[in-house]
C-alpha cells in the first residue's frame, strides 16, 4: 500500500523492475526449453467444410512449466521474436510436425506458423527442403502460415525466399487476414494459396451483419482468385452456419477441434 512516506515513483520502479525480471525469466527459460523437451508441438485442426473432414493441423507452440501447466504463446513468441529465438521455434515446429504426421491419414496436411525473421536469411528454405527430404514428406503436404507484416517494408530476398518455397511445391497461406493494414494490398504483392480470415471477424459475425458482409467479401474475393479460405476461431454452431453460408470453405476453431497434444482423429462437432 502507498503511504505518504512511500513516494509514486518507488511503486513505478518496482512495476518496471517486476516486468523486465518476468522478460528476463522467460528470455532465459525459454532458450532452455527449446533445447530440453519443455517447448512442445500441439496440433489442431482444421476442417474442410464441403468434405466434413479434417484437411489440415496447425502446429501451435506450448510451454511446459515444471508443474504441469502451460505457457500460451502470446506470453513467450513476442520474445522469442525480438530475441531471434523464433528462428529455432520455427525448425523445431517443422521437426516434430514432420514427424507426428506420420500417424495422420493420408493427405492430411501440417501447416506452419512462420515469423519474418525466418525469412531472407538463406535458412529457410533450404531446411524446409531437407526437412521434407529426410521425412519422404511431399513439399505439397505442408503449408506455411505467413503475416502480413511480412511483406511490409520487406527486401527482395523475402520474395525470393516466398518464390523458392511456391516452386518446392510448399503451400503459402496468409494468415490474421483482416487485420493488418491495407491488407488488400498484400494479396496484390503476392499469390498466396489461401488466406485465413483473422477470428475478430468470425466472433463479430453473429451480432454484427457488417462483419458477416465483410467475411462473405472475402471469401467471395478468395474464391474468385483462386485462394481458399479459413475461418479462424469457431467456436459456436451458428458461428460455423455463417461462415458455411458466407463461403468458407475451411474453418478452425474450438468447436470443431482445440489444439492437443496428438492430432484428434475427428472434429469434436
Ligand atoms: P494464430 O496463428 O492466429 O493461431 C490461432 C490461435 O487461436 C491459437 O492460439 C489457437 O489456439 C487459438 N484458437 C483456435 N481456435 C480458437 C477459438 O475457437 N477461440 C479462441 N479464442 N482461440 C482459438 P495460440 O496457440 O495461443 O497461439 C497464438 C499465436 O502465437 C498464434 O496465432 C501464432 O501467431 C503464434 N504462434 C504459435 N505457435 C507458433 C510457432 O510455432 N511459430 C510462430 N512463429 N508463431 C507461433
Ligand atoms: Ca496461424
Ligand atoms: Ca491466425
Ligand atoms: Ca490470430
Amino acid at each position: 500500500a502507498k503511504s505518504s512516506a512511500d513516494p509514486g515513483y518507488r511503486i513505478f520502479d518496482e512495476d518496471i523492475r517486476k516486468a523486465l525480471f518476468a522478460r528476463r525469466r522467460i528470455e532465459t527459460g525459454l532458450a532452455a526449453a527449446v533445447e530440453t523437451k519443455d517447448l512442445e508441438i500441439w496440433f489442431q485442426p482444421i476442417v474442410d467444410l464441403s468434405a466434413s473432414q479434417i484437411c489440415t493441423y496447425e502446429a501451435l507452440a506450448r510451454w511446459r512449466q515444471p508443474d504441469g501447466s502451460f505457457i500460451a504463446p502470446d506470453q513467450f513468441i513476442p520474445v522469442a521474436e525480438e530475441t531471434g529465438l523464433i528462428e529455432q521455434i520455427g525448425l523445431l515446429a517443422l521437426e516434430r510436425g514432420l514427424e507426428a504426421m506420420r500417424d495422420w491419414p493420408e493427405g492430411t496436411r501440417l501447416s506452419l506458423n512462420t515469423s519474418p525473421r525466418q525469412f531472407g536469411k538463406g535458412v529457410l528454405v533450404p531446411a524446409v527442403a531437407a526437412a521434407l527430404e529426410r521425412h519422404g514428406t511431399p513439399a505439397a503436404r505442408i503449408e506455411l502460415e505467413i503475416t502480413e507484416n511480412l511483406l511490409i517494408n520487406s527486401g527482395p530476398e523475402v520474395f525470393e525466399d516466398l518464390d523458392a518455397l511456391a516452386a518446392l511445391g510448399v503451400g503459402l497461406v496468409l494468415d490474421d487476414f483482416g487485420m493488418g493494414y491495407s491488407s488488400l494490398n498484400r494479396l496484390h504483392r503476392y499469390r498466396f494459396n489461401g488466406l485465413k480470415i483473422d477470428r475478430a471477424f468470425i466472433q463479430r459475425m453473429e451480432e454484427d451483419e457488417t462483419s458477416a458482409a465483410i467475411v462473405s467479401a472475402i471469401a467471395g474475393l478468395a474464391r474468385c482468385i483462386g485462394m481458399h479460405c479459413t475461418a479462424e476461431g469457431v467456436e459456436t454452431q451458428a458461428q460455423l452456419d455463417l461462415v458455411h453460408k458466407a463461403g468458407c470453405g475451411r474453418a478452425q476453431g474450438y468447436l470443431l477441434g482445440r489444439p492437443g497434444p496428438h492430432a484428434s482423429a475427428q472434429p469434436t462437432a
